[in-house]
């Protein structure tokens, strides 16, 4: 459904240049749902963007290859880019407020996107509203067609963003911390939601979160980002079961002890995250590292397979010619 590779992002601001995203390769497969963790700043926001072509083209630098269901996003002009957003791969956002337009209904905003996208009569796309709405559980949905966003909750407010990105039918579905704005409770009601769409419409899911405890309630894969790249890859019980780069390990165990909690957050490791507009020739953990090394400084890790679907990039793991798993020296 997915694939990446080797996607560079970079932003001019203020006479700096912002490396964002540093060579991030990822794949995504029919029905998948893959998380993208890590602290603000990792790049995992950006590289969501990018799969849509939602950054400012004036101040951006793209560079890499991405192809969603068999299309070169990179290649799209501006009129098949919108035919894309919709029927293709739709985004919702931490923030439903944001997506919305105030003025206007939210049954008007998803019929006028029904209509644009699937070019559908103002009664069909009115019905097919209903019926997006009717699929996210929101009660009473010939009332809620007629409400404004301000007059819903945080919870029924997204889950109308959620109906409003499913009403064009997307094969792709890219969540931008769709809950962390939201209670306790009501994430966990909207991350149910997003497992039990994905499961009736097999759908793919990129969900970018900081908060573990999200991305154990949907994910199938989780890739950890730092400093723009992907620095670990696997599935999540895997991931869960045996973290191999320092980072992931410092982010799981900075949970509190007793396994992992619904909702919970990653808590903050010492030291802060890079600068990406000076980042450092090697590894860019490697300030914050207890096992940095020589070799960290002087260049960037490989990735290397330490596992079945198990990736790694961290000098403690080297490439090996056998095809056996290396060993976690960090794991806890
Ligand atoms: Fe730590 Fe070196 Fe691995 Fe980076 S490459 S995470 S500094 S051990
Ligand atoms: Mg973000």
């Amino acid at each position: 459904m997915v694939a990446v590779s080797d996607l560079h992002v970079r932003f001019s601001s203020g006479g700096k240049v912002i490396e964002a995203v540093n060579g991030v390769s990822l794949q995504v497969g029919k029905g998948e749902v893959v998380a993208l963790i890590g602290e603000s700043g990792s790049g995992k926001s950006v590289t969501l963007r990018s799969l849509m072509r939602l950054h400012p083209e004036r101040s951006t630098r793209i560079d890499g290859r991405i192809e969603i269901a068999g299309r070169d996003v990179m290649a799209l002009s501006k009129k098949d880019l919108s035919a894309f957003r919709g029927p293709v791969t739709s985004m919702i956002f931490q923030e439903p407020l944001l997506a919305f337009d105030p003025v206007y209904t939210v049954g008007q905003q998803i019929i006028e996107s029904v209509r644009r996208h699937r070019g559908l009569s103002r009664q069909a796309a009115r019905d097919v509203a209903l019926e997006s709405l009717r699929s996210v559980r929101i009660p009473s949905p010939e009332q809620r067609l007629d409400a404004y966003p301000h007059e819903m909750s945080g919870g029924m407010r997204q889950r109308a963003m959620i109906a409003l990105a499913l009403a064009c039918q997307p094969q792709l579905l890219l969540a931008d911390e769709p809950t962390t704005a939201l209670d306790a409770t009501v994430q966990i009601q909207i991350l149910i939601l997003l497992r039990e769409l994905q499961r009736e419409l097999g759908l793919s899911i990129i969900f970018v979160t900081h908060d573990i405890g999200a991305a154990v309630e949907v994910a199938d894969r989780v890739a950890v980002m730092y400093g723009g790249r992907i620095v670990e890859e696997a599935p999540l019980g895997e991931l869960l079961r045996n973290p191999c780069h320092p980072y992931s390990v410092a982010l799981l165990n900075a949970r509190p002890q007793g396994g992992l909690r619904r909702g919970e957050r990653l808590e903050t490791i010492a030291g802060s995250p890079p600068d990406l507009s000076r980042l450092p020739p090697g590894c860019a953990f490697a300030s914050r590292c207890k096992h940095a090394g020589e070799a960290c400084l002087a260049g960037v890790p490989a990735r290397v397979q330490v596992g079945s679907e198990h990736f790694v990039s961290c000098h403690l793991f080297e490439p090996t010619t056998d095809q056996g798993a290396a060993p976690c020296p960090t794991t806890p």
